[in-house]
């Protein structure tokens, strides 16, 4: 008799995501808000109307005010220039009501390709909380204390929470962005996992990816990894964020009368991520999308943001 196939056990972002908001940081907040008399600050710049980046925004304030932050939204056109968007910047650098500045990528073709880094560059170091700017991303590299990104800050947190041992072990990054798969790779370097950072360009990357203890995928490809990508008991962490319109992407990744097939037929889209539902009856552990990552992304958000707040109001001036 075959034994039965492993099933995964869900990691569940949402949960820790909640736990961590509520009895970690909005005790710290309301402990800043009586010694320093002011919340933190946290400031969110939105150039244009992309529907997907006003719901991350819109999640991103509501979590900031849940913690007990001033969290404040400052909107331009898309007719804006980047010299609009830098002057904005330059203001919030200068004020001090914000400890944290956030620029909601990704920003209007029009400002041009590089605008983003440009934008990036521009933001103080001290209020960085995505943790994009040269300075931030230096000092991750050297494992110097940082402002870091937050989806890979995210993830480490997840690991170490759930106790998945990362230190001798063999993780595979797909996908080499400057926002999640090279600080993913770093930082698990850091806690001294052997890695390989995988591409568009690495050849079997399935082959590649079947070594490893842990994997983490973020490419943007719904259903990239199947199983065949996966070692039995292995730890797997779904960064995509992939949102299908089509019915037959959706058979692919989900069979007839699954719940998931039934929601895309009541809503017209759905949220997948990189992983193949598939992977659930191979891999040990798995995070689920939605509800795995993207709550921890936010999370790692409020972490950096009660931090920066803190070290600028300890730093004479
Ligand atoms: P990106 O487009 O900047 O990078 C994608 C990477 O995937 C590239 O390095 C590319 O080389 C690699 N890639 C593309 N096709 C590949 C293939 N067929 N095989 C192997 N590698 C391939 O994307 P990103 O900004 O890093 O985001 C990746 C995904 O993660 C997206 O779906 C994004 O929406 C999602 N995301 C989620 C969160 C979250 O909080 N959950 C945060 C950031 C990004």
């Amino acid at each position: 008799m075959t034994p039965d196939p492993i099933k995964a056990r869900l990691l569940d972002g949402q949960a820790l995501a909640v736990l961590i908001q509520q009895q970690e940081i909005a005790p710290q907040v309301a402990a800043f808000v009586s010694r320093h008399g002011r919340p933190p600050g946290l400031a969110i710049v939105l150039v244009g109307e992309n529907p997907a980046s006003e719901v991350y925004v819109r999640n991103k304030l509501k979590s900031g005010a849940g913690v007990g932050f001033r969290a404040d939204l400052e909107r331009l056109p898309a007719t804006a220039t980047l010299q609009d968007v830098l002057a904005l910047v330059d203001r919030l650098n200068r004020s001090p009501l914000y400890d944290g500045i956030l620029v909601q990528s990704p920003l209007p073709k029009t400002l041009g390709a590089d605008a983003a880094q440009r934008v990036y560059d521009s933001i103080a170091p001290e209020k960085d909380v995505d943790g994009f700017a040269p300075e931030s991303v230096g000092r991750m590299v050297q494992n110097r204390p940082a402002l870091v990104a937050c989806t890979p800050s995210g993830i480490i947190e997840l690991l170490v929470r759930e106790r998945i041992p990362i230190a001798g072990r063999h993780a595979v990054v797909i996908g080499r962005s400057d926002i999640v798969g090279k600080p993913m790779a770093m930082l698990l370097l850091h806690r001294d996992a052997t890695v390989t950072i995988c591409h568009s360009k690495t050849p079997d990357l399935a082959a590649v990816c079947r070594q490893a203890d842990i994997l983490v995928a973020a490419v943007g490809r719904a259903g990239l990894v199947t199983k065949d990508f996966v070692k039995p008991g292995a730890t797997v962490i779904d960064v995509g964020m992939n949102t299908l319109t089509d019915l037959a992407a959706v058979q692919r990744m989900y069979p007839d009368g699954h719940p998931r097939l039934a929601r895309f037929r009541e809503k017209g889209s759905l949220l997948v991520g990189d992983v193949h539902p598939e992977v659930a009856d191979v891999a040990g552990a798995l995070t689920p999308v939605p509800g795995g990552v993207g709550p921890l992304t936010i999370t790692m958000l409020m972490v950096n943001t009660l931090r920066a707040a803190q070290t600028i109001l300890s730093t004479p001036r």
